[in-house]
């Protein structure tokens, strides 16, 4: 990979990585965002065209707001792990439990809603592992699950790893820490371990800033 450009849209980081001129987009924020990200591109003198992968980390709305518009702009092929792709046809949240149990209702009320944003049906469907041809051979999306059940993670060669909300700084802390939200909180370790385990350097997280990974290490470890 030759570039990755971090691009905040609503409270989410998307990043955009490079190799020569083509683009994979991890992500693409909140909705009502497409212009601004229009915007940033042009600033970056790239063209739509040139994003030919979208990486969506999971179905939630902060991450699949501007999904259909940003898809139909770019021409992108988009990928989801399998898990996903209900969700993504029908615009729907995946499911969530919160640490605080009795709050578990309530989070669950405000994520499970009927469509949420706007239907996408993904072109390219990942299980565990999923490897680029042509210019993305360093790059795999591998399956991650925890803070959803259809959470993926992409990480290339020199250890970077673009998490979406398996790590959070969110939503004011900047110091990295597990999700206090999860659909599986053991199944989040087991991901964790698998991410260091592949290799994992420099963290990248949907909301807060990228980190070390021995950050999420310790935490991790502690965990047994
Ligand atoms: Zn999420
Ligand atoms: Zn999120």
């Amino acid at each position: 990979m030759d570039e990755i450009i971090r691009i905040k849209l609503g409270f989410t980081n998307t990043f955009l990585l490079r190799v020569s001129d083509e683009y994979i987009l991890i992500d693409v924020g909140t909705s009502k965002k497409t212009k601004k990200f229009l915007r940033i591109l042009d600033d970056y003198n790239i063209s739509p065209d040139k994003i030919k992968y979208i990486v969506i980390t999971h179905a939630h709305f902060d991450h699949t707001g501007c999904l259909a518009e940003i898809q139909k702009i770019t021409g992108a092929q988009v990928i989801a792990h399998k898990n996903a792709v209900d969700l993504l046809k029908q615009g729907k949240n995946a499911f969530v439990g919160i640490k605080i149990k009795r709050f578990n209702s309530l989070i669950r009320r405000k994520l499970d809603k009927p469509q949420v944003y706007h239907p996408v049906t993904p072109d390219i469907i990942v299980d565990d592992t999923y490897t680029f041809e042509e210019y993305w051979t360093d790059i795999r999306v591998i399956h991650t699950p925890g803070h959803t059940l259809c959470s993926i993670s992409a990480i290339d060669k020199n250890g970077n790893v673009f998490v979406g909300d398996s790590a959070m700084g969110f939503p004011i802390r900047i110091v990295p820490r597990l999700p206090i939200i999860a659909a599986d909180f053991n199944l989040l370790i087991t991901s964790w371990k698998k991410i260091i385990g592949e290799g994992a350097k420099k963290v990248y997280p949907a909301h807060g800033k990228p980190f070390k990974i021995d950050k999420i290490r310790k935490k991790v470890e502690r965990k047994k």
